[in-house]
């Protein structure tokens, strides 16, 4: 018996645009995240991990940079993820903030999620507006850069870059 894989997620996909979201402990952060995810669900894009960008692990952070395009998804206006783009030298992405789209910021992690799918049309409609770059740098194989062989395929997460110190 076989059995069937979900389809990759973190590895580039054919519209090239990488999608990032704060993920953050809120009503917002959340929501952030579960935009992303339907974003890439339905094949707006593929979705990186943003910490691993705040780790400054190379290979994510060389493949973020090799992305032609680039939506960063915060839940407010601290703007967490637009500064951890920043933070390793990425300026040209577009970028959106939840709590500017209608929606207060409160501690309900499962708050307002009857709000989710208008701000995914909101946020994949303004996503398909972006320019696309001159890709600067090659992409990393394995899907997201952890350096393991990306989660569509087996492998062993021990192998990542984490580990191999
Ligand atoms: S942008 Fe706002 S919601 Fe997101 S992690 Fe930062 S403080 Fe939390």
């Amino acid at each position: 018996m076989t059995t069937e894989r979900p389809k990759c997620s973190c590895n580039g996909g054919s519209t090239g645009l990488l999608i990032y979201s704060c993920a953050g402990s809120s009503n917002v952060g959340q929501l952030a995240n579960e935009v992303a995810i339907e974003m890439a669900r339905s094949g707006k894009g593929s979705m990186g991990c943003l910490i691993g960008l705040g780790a400054h692990v190379s290979t994510m952070v060389q493949n973020a940079k090799a992305a032609n395009r680039i939506m960063m998804i915060d839940g407010c206006g601290v703007r967490c993820g637009m500064k951890a783009l920043e933070h390793i030298g990425l300026t040209n992405f577009d970028s959106v903030v939840i709590t500017e789209m209608g929606i207060k910021k409160n501690c309900d992690l499962k708050g307002d999620r009857d709000k989710l799918p208008e701000l995914v049309k909101l946020i994949s409609g303004r996503a398909g507006t972006i320019t696309p770059l001159i890709i600067g740098e090659e992409r990393v194989d394995g899907g997201c850069g952890c350096g393991t062989e990306g989660c569509c395929t087996d492998h062993d997460e021990e192998k990542g870059e984490g580990a191999k110190k």
